[in-house]
């Protein structure tokens, strides 16, 4: 294997399906009548590692990821310069100076993570009308591990692929591999490739093209469904009669669809009102079931009766193209989270020399070390866990109280420590999650001089980072353990004699 490949199979990073070279899968299933186009059509992000960009569409072939340099090129475009299109090195995860090549070198080659265009598509759609933070979504994708041609940040792309182990047969400590499923194992003994609704286009949805010209009706009729909607019977017994119908209908357009059915059911008043177009409207926006059809934004001026959009829209969603897009919206939102996370937590302490960051002092320290199976910058990066970024912070003497925040991922771990002192200062190292930190202890902590009550930390962790954290009091005697220590091992960073009066430590993303 190529050594800057991690894989010469790699897999979207968003849905976690091959981008598959597009011969040898046509060789290889000569029936094949289901478009598959798609999912050999990529992009990719990347760069020197630091100033990433978005390359055009290109087409996967045999050993050769070419793609016009230019965001808004497609390689089949007709009058293509073949000079703007480059060679990209996808999912390579060794950085160093041969990694660093940069973007608009004579090789035309740069490292790069890649996805299939359509689900670039969806992902885009989210955001309108902003752009994507590009930068961000490349520091979030060389922070996590690249396994079998899929990073694995989390989760089994819903089903697509699987662990390698068993979650209750894992050693403790152990985090489980995630495995690429090929074609043919994702394939029951009876199924063939046209059955399987993952090979579908998210792109097009057949028939609804159609639907939406026939919402494009006139208005005549919904004037009439809401001038019925406002007859309530103010008769009877229930709470709902003394609200107006205009706060009820705003009520109903905040709830999920499954809830209003509910409330119709329990209420009288709400089961009178026959539901408004406004209503079915929102059922498009995001947080309600069908945000991802996206042909509704686009034409959102031109549709008058939302009621019948929403009912053929249901008799659409067993179709493959509509479920596969459904899957792939859902995989979406998780990244659309972790985007959204990290872009508002900023990563907090002095700056200390890093392979990222060289020319930063080291500020000096001579530190007692623990870490997971951290993975050098020239190393492979198909375990474990990187350190990409470096900030230290010198303790003061005493503390009021000391507060941890978590990440959201599925094994918590915990990314960052805020100092609070008496004078209401706070020295910060780390992400600071202040919505969901807590407290490791409160009180009077002293790390230093007369009355020194904290002499040292104890962490517990896993290969990827530290799961849980006490403080090591007086007389060998701990703090309670904050974050889940069970069934892990455990180490104890004391300071021998000495106080303890700086810390220092490596995060990702960035
Ligand atoms: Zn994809």
């Amino acid at each position: 294997m190529d050594e800057n490949f991690s894989d010469e199979n790699p897999c979207c990073i968003l849905c976690g399906l091959q981008l598959y070279v597009r011969d040898w899968f046509d060789l290889d299933n000569p029936g094949l009548t289901c478009p598959t186009l798609w999912m050999s059509e990529f992009r990719a992000e990347g760069d020197d590692w630091m100033n990433p960009k978005l390359s055009g569409v290109g087409l996967r072939a045999t050993r050769r990821n070419l793609a016009p340099i230019d965001p808004n090129s497609r390689y089949d475009d007709p009058n293509i310069n073949q000079e703007t299109v480059i060679q990209i090195t996808l999912f390579k995860t060794i950085f160093g100076n041969d990694s660093v090549a940069p973007y608009f070198t004579t090789a035309k080659s740069f490292p790069g993570f890649g996805f299939h265009e359509a689900c670039w598509t969806l992902l885009k759609s989210m955001y309108q009308p902003t752009d994507i933070d590009i930068r961000l979504l490349n520091n979030i994708y060389r922070s996590f591990p690249i396994q079998g041609g899929l990073i694995n940040w989390g989760h089994d792309y819903g089903g697509r692929m699987h662990y390698s182990r068993d979650f209750n047969s894992l050693i403790p400590g152990e985090v489980p591999m995630l495995n690429r499923l090929y074609i043919h194992e994702l394939l029951s003994e009876e199924e063939d490739l046209n059955q399987v609704f993952y090979f579908y286009s998210p792109s097009e949805i057949p028939g609804l093209t159609q639907i939406l010209h026939e919402s494009f009706a006139s208005t005549s009729s919904i004037c009439r469904e809401q001038r019925e909607a406002f007859e309530i019977p103010l008769h009877i017994q229930d709470p709902f009669t003394r609200l107006p119908v205009e706060i009820l209908e705003m009520i109903l357009m905040e709830l999920p669809s499954k809830d209003v059915l509910h409330l119709k059911l329990a209420s009288c008043v709400f089961s009178n009102i026959l539901l408004p177009q406004s209503f079915f409207a929102s059922r498009f926006n995001l947080g309600f079931e069908f945000r991802q059809i996206l042909e509704a934004q686009k034409y959102h001026d031109k549709i008058h009766n939302w009621k019948i959009l929403y009912v053929k829209v249901k008799e659409l969603s067993k179709t493959h193209n509509f479920r596969n897009r459904m899957q792939i919206w859902w995989l979406i939102l998780q990244l659309q989270d972790l985007l959204t996370e990290s872009c508002q937590t900023p990563l907090e302490g002095p700056l200390s020399q890093s392979f990222f960051e060289p020319d930063v002092p080291d500020g000096g320290l001579i530190c007692s070390f623990v870490s997971g199976d951290l993975r050098g910058p020239e190393q492979l990066f198909d375990d474990g866990c990187r350190a990409l970024w470096t900030r230290h912070t010198n303790l003061p003497r005493e503390i009021s109280s000391l507060f941890v925040s978590f990440t959201d991922m599925d094994n918590s771990y915990i990314c960052g420590l805020r100092f609070e002192q008496d004078n209401g200062d706070d020295i910060c190292l780390g992400y600071i999650r202040r919505q969901s930190e807590l407290p490791l202890a409160t009180g009077h902590l002293t790390f230093a001089g007369d009355g020194q009550n904290v002499h040292g930390i104890k962490l517990a962790l896993d290969k990827k980072a530290f799961r849980a954290i006490s403080l090591l009091m007086d007389k060998e005697r701990n703090s309670n353990w904050l974050g889940t220590p069970d069934g892990v091992p455990k180490i104890r960073l004391a300071s021998l004699g000495s106080p303890l009066t700086a810390l220092k430590a490596g995060f990702d993303v960035g």
